[in-house]
């Protein structure tokens, strides 16, 4: 594998935790968490990997600003803006929806780190960030446009390491079960299983995508994936495992499963999920293990993408009403 270019910002490996209380409540599977919501990077997440690369990508184009778009309560726009404060860098967001009233949750991080915050509307998002990274340019900033979710090549490369870094713990699960949505993650964590010979099966639980979209871009991703490694593997959408049952009401909207699960974990295991991504993707594997799709004798590790700092916007209070 050709070696490439990483700044060392994440706290590695994640630990793997047993869930036992949880795995008795529901009659089963033997549960596992790997904790990458503590990768430690303001607040932690799963683009704290990718960003050990993306910044380094960034650095090595000679970047000054790290642009890049999310939601307003973008984990992805958490941890590059603290990223861009470690290394000296300008962060600006395009954050597409209405500006609150009050900055809570990952909004409120963003401005403690020092990002410049744009707004935007959901269909505008592409040509504001277009806009503000040629104005951007034009000003001398010298900016690097982080892809959305951090899921570019180089960004999905991180999870090729960390199914290495699993394996490397001692720990093969038959099934990892974790939340997908810009893709990288699925892309990265498939194209590892490929490469390190990890048997057990990759679900990615779909948070806004239906199954064909999600697979084809995961695929898709996973092969740029590889020729940027110089790997020769090559994956179709067939290869990639897409649930998308638990869309529920769309992006960022909690319905009464996701509030199941973040209290089921909260309660039994003092573990937070979040509201958006991680509670959804427990949702659906709660589901899954009560409809026996998960069976009781096998070993299913959940991967914690983080995101619990959303649980603190104002939004979500409903979780302890
Ligand atoms: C971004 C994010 C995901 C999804 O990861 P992708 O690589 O975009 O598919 C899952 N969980 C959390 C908490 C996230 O912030």
């Amino acid at each position: 594998m050709r070696s490439i270019p990483r700044v060392k910002i994440a706290h590695l490996p994640t630990p793997i935790e047993a869930l036992p209380r949880l795995s008795a409540v529901l009659g089963g599977a033997k549960l596992f968490v790997k904790r990458d919501d503590q990768t430690g990077l303001g607040m932690g997440g799963n683009k704290t990997r990718k960003l050990e690369f993306l910044v380094a990508e960034a650095l090595a184009n000679g970047a000054k600003t790290m642009i890049t778009a999310g939601a307003v309560q973008s984990n992805h726009c958490r941890q590059t803006a603290a990223a861009a404060a470690r290394f000296g860098l300008e962060c600006i967001l395009v954050l597409a929806g209405e500006p609150p009233g009050e900055s809570t949750g990952n909004l409120l991080l963003d401005r403690l780190f020092g990002a410049v915050i744009v707004w935007t509307s959901p269909a505008e998002r592409d040509s504001t960030l277009q806009q503000t990274f040629d104005l951007a340019w034009e000003n001398g900033k010298r900016p690097y446009l982080v892809p959305y979710g951090g899921s570019s090549a180089t960004g999905a490369s991180a999870y090729v390491f960390a199914i290495q870094e699993l394996l490397e713990q001692g720990s093969h699960p038959d099934w990892i079960v974790f939340a997908s949505s810009s893709g990288g993650t699925q892309a990265g964590m498939a194209l590892g299983a490929h490469i390190f010979g990890y048997r057990g099966k990759v679900l990615g639980i779909s948070i806004d995508e239906d199954r064909e979209t999600l697979s084809e871009r995961v695929a898709s991703l996973a092969n740029a994936a590889a020729d940027f490694l110089g790997e020769e593997a090559r994956l179709g959408a067939q290869d990639i495992l897409v649930n998308d049952d638990y869309l529920g009401q769309g992006y960022g909207v909690m319905g009464e499963v996701e509030k199941e699960a973040i209290q089921l974990f909260a309660r039994h295991e003092g573990l937070l999920l979040d509201p958006v991504y991680t509670g959804r993707a427990a949702a659906g594997m709660i589901d899954l293990i009560r409809k026996g799709q998960l069976r009781r004798d096998e070993s299913v590790l959940f991967w914690h993408t983080g995101g619990s700092t959303a649980l603190f916007a104002d939004r979500y209070q409903s979780l302890v009403e």
